[in-house]
């Protein structure tokens, strides 16, 4: 069966959907089988697709003879199997980034996004700290799950109200950072608030402090820290803009 070994091998170097569904197309015919779209497929077809993404999803059609048939689907089976796994080793490193950036529980980007995002903002743009207020009494209250809840949500909350040129970010627990591209954070604030009581799971409110990124995004993100603890000492569910002294 050296065509079933050949493909095999030949799956160690492929690096596309493309080249594994051609591997499968050439091996069934050195099998003596054909290749059926699905929805034409006759009964006593293989209900393996191996179209591997590729256009319609194609099943494989036996051979006639009982014993060719036999190794057709031992072979047939076994190869779709290495197959898929080299299809899955092949995505690996992209699905690897894309975890590194995002957060799992808010789906927003993580901390390590923020300093590529800093880099990015414009000296109009805002840049905006958010904490949820008394959060611990969740958890100690209702347990971490709701407390997991409440934090999905808000992220939920973000993603609602932010637009495309702004960026979300979960700086870490339930501190959050908003790049807001050139507007107005107030209103941005009130729709968020608004959002946010339509759909909180509990009745947790946020705090935050407002800076603008100027010439030094990262200086800013300190202002908009010390601004957000004014905002606490005040009495929270409210937010303060960072004044010059915040700006060291
Ligand atoms: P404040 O209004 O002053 O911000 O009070 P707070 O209770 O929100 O702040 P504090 O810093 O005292 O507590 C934050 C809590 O957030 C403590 C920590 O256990 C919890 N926390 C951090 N990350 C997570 C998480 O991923 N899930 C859950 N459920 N809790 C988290
Ligand atoms: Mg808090
Ligand atoms: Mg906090």
């Amino acid at each position: 069966m050296s065509s079933v070994l050949d493909a095999t091998r030949a799956l160690l170097w492929v690096d596309s959907a493309e080249q594994v569904a051609a591997l499968a197309a050439k091996l069934v015919t050195a099998l003596g089988g054909t290749l059926t779209p699905a929805q034409e497929a006759p009964y006593d077809c293989l209900p393996i697709d191996l179209s591997f993404g590729i256009g319609a999803p194609q099943l494989p059609t036996l051979p006639d003879d009982v014993l060719s048939r036999k190794l057709f689907e031992r072979h047939l089976v076994g190869f779709a199997r290495d197959a898929h796994q080299a299809l899955e080793l092949l995505d690996r490193p992209k699905r690897l980034a894309e975890d590194a950036s995002l957060d799992a529980l808010t789906g927003l980007a993580n901390r390590r996004m923020l300093g590529r995002a800093l880099g990015r903002v414009a000296a109009e743009d805002a840049i905006i700290m958010i904490d949820l207020d008394h959060f611990k009494g969740v958890n100690d209250a209702f347990g971490h799950d709701q407390g997991d809840r409440v934090l999905c949500e808000f992220g939920g909350a973000l993603r609602a109200t932010t637009r495309a040129a702004d960026r979300a970010v979960r700086f870490g627990g339930e501190e959050f950072v908003v790049l807001l591209a050139a507007g107005d954070p107030e209103a941005f604030l009130l729709r968020l608030r608004h959002v946010w009581e339509d759909r909180r799971p509990r009745r947790v409110t946020f705090s935050a402090g407002i800076a603008l990124a100027r010439t030094d995004p990262w200086c800013a993100l300190g202002a908009a820290d010390r601004a957000l603890y004014r905002a606490k000492d005040a009495g929270r569910d409210q937010w303060q803009w960072a004044v010059t002294d915040d700006y060291q």
